[in-house]
């Protein structure tokens, strides 16, 4: 029985990858630097994973930026655009024609757009998007994977494992750049390249396993998609009959893949474990002869302590079925997103710590499951111990919060009345003119603001001079809003770092590390909270600052949450009980904030749910049950308060096509949405489905320091107000200030405002009675 190991982080345990290439763009340090700090990553790495017995060792698991965009390097997908880049006299190489396809290049008089990013499957890791053209032609042109296998051989004992994305999920990560045909298409061409990559490993390097990744075979798949699976293996089989393909599938189960899967004719097939785990019994009946099966058993997605017993139920049968001649153990994805090391967290209380496990320990975990089936049990009565004392212990379940979630009742979801009487409470209320603006939360944090933070974490200030501090820029910001006349206020946001660390911080059940970055994109690391318990809040959270703002002003001063949803989404999420009752925990205490806030004067509540779209589960069929307790939450979250308080909630991405009921049954009285980019597009769904709400489509694209014009912003709201009833209709930014600078936030609100005031005048619809 071998261990498998599918990938592992690589920005460095100190995020030393993030620091050399952020230098490195900036020209502190040379080319020859940066390839030193990777190449000791990557050696301390592979020690880490054979000082831990492993058998299989990734290697091209490495990336600069992007795995897939390494994989469209070396596949020759270069998007015409960059060939000046190449061929520059500027002495670039074939790293800054990489980085110019992640991150744009504007030198030399050149300005040439990034590739597009997007997210990997349903993680927070993003990926640069491969374009593909009609006639897109294939070839060998990188060597990096070559380098990179010769690097691990200097290092490893064993034959390293080369990591590539398959041939059928490259094609479908990627976009059509122009009509008229589909990527899948061009499989036939592709194949090729791949048998010559398959065929120099072998021929040149000795390479025996590849680990071919396949996460699309996780997903629905048309009969075309199915097809290139069949034909892409099939070809390399017959074509690198020398090469031990395995194939690694994880994220989901593989459901009516299975059979597909399970027939190709590849050496072994790895399976997610966690994710999946009644997948096992499908996969093992009737398995082909000498197919492998690789366990992904421990936990490639969190950062809880594996259950060894739970484990070994999986190995064990899968044994008794194939014997340990055709398993491996693994976890059960790459080890990118799960941080690097638990060990430095001292801060962690020790019994929590006991619970959890980051990569460096989950590489120990695979090694245990391997000694404890070879008849070493030691490891086992340990981790048992610390299993146990997770379920039970009383920092994790609190019987007052489970009993309240236990007793929600459906009324505790739904607004005492029905919109429309909302509504007519609300406008007439509030009195707020046609087309009223505002903004959605956050104005620049300016290096100023973050030092204030910086000098009251290390002493320099005192919490009162911070206040003070806070106070000041809120303060002003909020007589700049009156000046240049906003109508619906807030306050800036000045006090938060994150938003959603700055709710966990003041929650119980979450905790924070020092270190546990992972990686989100390229350089950017974000280190999400791990809500370990019970959820709930023992105190305010907010309302000191909402108040304080409403008391320096007349007019509607909005107070500002982040919702339950988001909260989840961008957290390391307790694997002990679903999803749905972490998200009614966080409702719940979310409900008590905002019930807090309308008592404190506060008649505007915005609840920010930003990931409610990245939340669907990666199979259509999983979408209902999951956008049903999602959007309860949100309604828990908001109902607790009377008719006259106006909920508002904010999402910041443009596909509303396919939810759009469930964003309608969210029963916000108020949506603010992305939609400048797009121009008013999306729109269409919100008209076509009759969205009865106010509703804000952003006319200002926030991220770029481009400042909009009056006309345009009022050609935008114009449209708008075509497709939708122009009472419902409010003026306001794409998303929050926080990444802009302050000259061209000033500009663009004070057109913004402008916009709003000329559409006033074109278009006068009586209010509401
Ligand atoms: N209220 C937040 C802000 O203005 C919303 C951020 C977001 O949507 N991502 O910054
Ligand atoms: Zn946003």
């Amino acid at each position: 029985m071998l261990t498998n190991n599918l990938g592992y982080p690589r920005v460095g345990a100190n995020r030393e990858l993030k620091k050399a290439c952020e230098q490195y763009w900036a020209g502190q340090i040379t080319r020859q630097q940066l390839f030193v700090v990777a190449k000791h990553l990557r050696e301390q790495h592979w020690r880490l994973q054979q000082d831990a017995g492993f058998d299989l060792i990734p290697c091209n698991d490495f990336s600069f930026y992007d795995q897939v965009l390494d994989m469209s390097l070396l596949l020759g997908v270069i998007p015409d655009r960059y060939a000046p880049v190449v061929t520059d006299v500027n002495g670039n190489a074939e790293i800054d024609l990489y980085f110019a396809m992640a991150r744009g290049y504007q030198k030399d008089g050149l300005d040439i757009i990034a590739m597009e990013m997007t997210k990997w499957f349903d993680t927070n890791y993003h990926y640069i998007v491969p374009e593909f053209t009609a006639k897109q032609k294939f070839k060998i042109f990188s060597n990096k994977l070559f380098n990179d296998v010769s690097a691990a051989k200097g290092v490893l004992v064993k034959i390293p494992k080369p990591v590539l994305i398959g041939p059928v999920s490259y094609l479908l990560l990627g976009k059509e750049k122009q009509p008229g045909f589909h990527r899948i298409s061009l499989i036939k061409q592709l194949v090729p390249v791949y048998i010559d990559i398959l065929n120099k490993l072998n021929d040149d390097y000795l390479t025996e396993w590849v680990q071919m990744d396949e996460p699309f075979l996780c997903l629905d798949l048309t009969e075309e998609e199915k097809q290139a699976f069949t034909f892409a293996y099939t070809e390399i089989r017959n074509k690198c009959p020398h090469i031990k393909v395995l194939l690694a599938t994880y994220f989901e189960t593989l459901g009516d893949n299975t059979a597909l899967a399970k027939n190709l004719p590849v050496c072994a097939l790895h399976i997610d474990l966690v994710r999946a785990p009644q997948q096992l019994d499908d996969v093992l009946k009737d398995l082909p002869a000498k197919l492998t099966l690789s366990l992904g058993v421990v936990d490639g997605r969190n950062i809880w302590k594996n259950d060894y017993n739970k484990s070994l139920t999986h190995i064990n049968k899968t044994i008794e079925k194939l014997g340990t001649g055709r398993v491996f153990i693994a976890p059960s994805c790459s080890l990118l997103h799960t941080p690097f090391d638990l060990e430095p967290e001292t801060a962690i209380a020790p019994q929590v710590r006991n619970w959890m496990a980051f990569a460096k320990q989950k590489l120990k975990e695979i090694a245990h499951l391997k000694q404890i089936v070879e008849g070493n049990k030691d490891p086992l009565a340990e981790n048992q111990k610390a299993i146990e004392s997770r379920r039970i212990s009383t920092l994790i379940h609190k019987m007052s919060v489970k009993d309240r979630v236990g007793a929600i009742k459906e009324s505790d979801a739904r607004r005492n009345s029905p919109f429309p009487a909302r509504q007519t409470t609300q406008q007439k209320k509030f009195g707020l003119p046609l087309f009223p603006t505002t903004t959605i939360g956050s104005f620049p944090q300016t290096e100023e603001i973050r030092q204030l933070r910086a000098r009251l974490k290390k002493g320099e200030l005192t919490p009162q001079q911070y206040d003070t501090a806070i106070e000041k820029a809120t303060i002003d910001v909020i007589r700049w809003q009156e000046e240049i006349g906003i109508d619906v206020l807030v306050h800036g946001e000045f006090e938060r770092n994150d938003m959603v660390e700055y709710f966990g911080q003041q929650l119980d059940g979450f905790l924070f590390s020092k270190n546990g970055w992972v990686q989100s994109y390229g350089s950017r690391c974000v280190k999400p909270p791990v809500i370990y318990g019970d959820v709930s809040r023992p105190t305010d959270m907010t309302v000191r600052w909402s108040h304080f703002a409403q008391q320096q002003t007349k007019q509607l001063m909005k107070g500002m949450l982040t919702g339950p949803v988001t909260i989840l989404q961008w957290s390391f999420v307790r694997d002990d009980q679903p999803r749905s009752m972490t998200a009614n925990q966080i409702a719940l205490a979310i409900r008590d904030e905002v019930v807090a806030l309308e008592k404190a004067g506060i008649r505007v509540i915005q609840i920010d749910e930003p990931a409610i779209r990245e939340g669907l589960p990666l199979r259509k069929k999983d979408w209902p049950a999951y956008l049903d307790w999602a959007v309860k939450a949100f309604r828990i979250s908001a109902s607790g308060v009377k008719d006259e308080t106006q909920i508002h909630t904010h999402m910041c991405y443009s596909e509303f096509n396919d939810i759009i009921e469930h964003i309608a049954a969210m029963d916000a009285d108020v949506i603010t949405i992305e939609t400048s980019r797009s121009q008013m597009e999306l729109l269409e769904a919100f008209a076509g489905f009759k969205y009865p709400n106010e509703i804000g489509p952003g006319v200002y694209d926030i991220h770029s320091p481009r400042v909009p014009t009056t006309e345009e912003m009022e050609a935008l709201l114009e449209k708008a107000s075509l497709l939708l009833p122009a009472r419902n209709l409010w003026v306001n930014p794409d998303c929050g200030l926080k990444t802009r600078k302050w000259p061209e936030t000033k500009q663009a609100l004070i057109n913004m405002v402008q916009a709003a005031a000329a559409l006033r005048k074109k278009i006068h619809q009586p209010q509401l009675s």
